[in-house]
């Protein structure tokens, strides 16, 4: 039974097993989420996603796929990296959401990490609507048969956290 947790704040503060970046496919840094990992965890982290480059993601990692490395500095023992779709009018990408919370959660039980925290992935500079990016990330986290017992969403602003508590409550 997988607990959901919220929390305001700063994901690069929490303790847990696994902390999820919002990443972008290069997983050579960016900004957000991914640029407050990166400072605050220091460059070991860079160093195993730059090798995560050169060997099994030559051509970055695709969307809505997720991979782990170390979480360096930061008080976590992984950072699981996953690639969010860019939001589009054009186009329904929300399946891309949900498999970046399946895929992190398929990471985290192969890692055996027991607490995960998640940003609201895609839900900043890739545009996601806030209210549909937490429907999609509440949703697909209920209906994802998963050994983690925690799953704990930290979002940054109020506006994110009540989007959330709408769909967690
Ligand atoms: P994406 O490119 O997937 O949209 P972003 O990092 O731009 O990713 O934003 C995802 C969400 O994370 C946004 O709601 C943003 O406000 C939030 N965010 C940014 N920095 C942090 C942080 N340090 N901790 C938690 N959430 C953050």
């Amino acid at each position: 039974m997988t607990t959901i947790t919220l929390v305001q704040g700063d994901i690069t503060r929490q303790s847990a097993d696994a902390i999820v970046n919002a990443a972008n496919s290069s997983l050579l840094g960016g900004g957000g989420v991914d640029g407050a990992i990166h400072r605050r965890g220091g460059p070991a982290i860079l160093q195993e996603c730059r090798a995560l480059r050169a060997s099994r993601y030559g051509k970055g990692l695709p969307t809505g796929q997720a991979v782990a490395t170390t979480a360096g500095e930061l008080d976590a023992r992984w950072v699981i990296h996953t690639v969010g779709p860019r939001f589009t009018h054009e186009e329904d990408r929300s399946e891309l959401l949900a498999s970046c919370y399946r895929e992190s959660l398929r990471v985290a039980d192969e890692l055996g990490a027991r607490t995960v925290a998640f940003p609201a992935v895609s839900a900043g500079i890739y545009g996601w609507p806030m209210e549909d990016a937490a429907r999609i990330a509440v949703e697909t986290v209920r209906g994802t048969d998963t050994a983690v017992e925690e799953v704990r969403f930290v979002l940054f602003d109020e506006r994110a956290y009540e989007a959330f508590a709408r769909h967690a409550g």
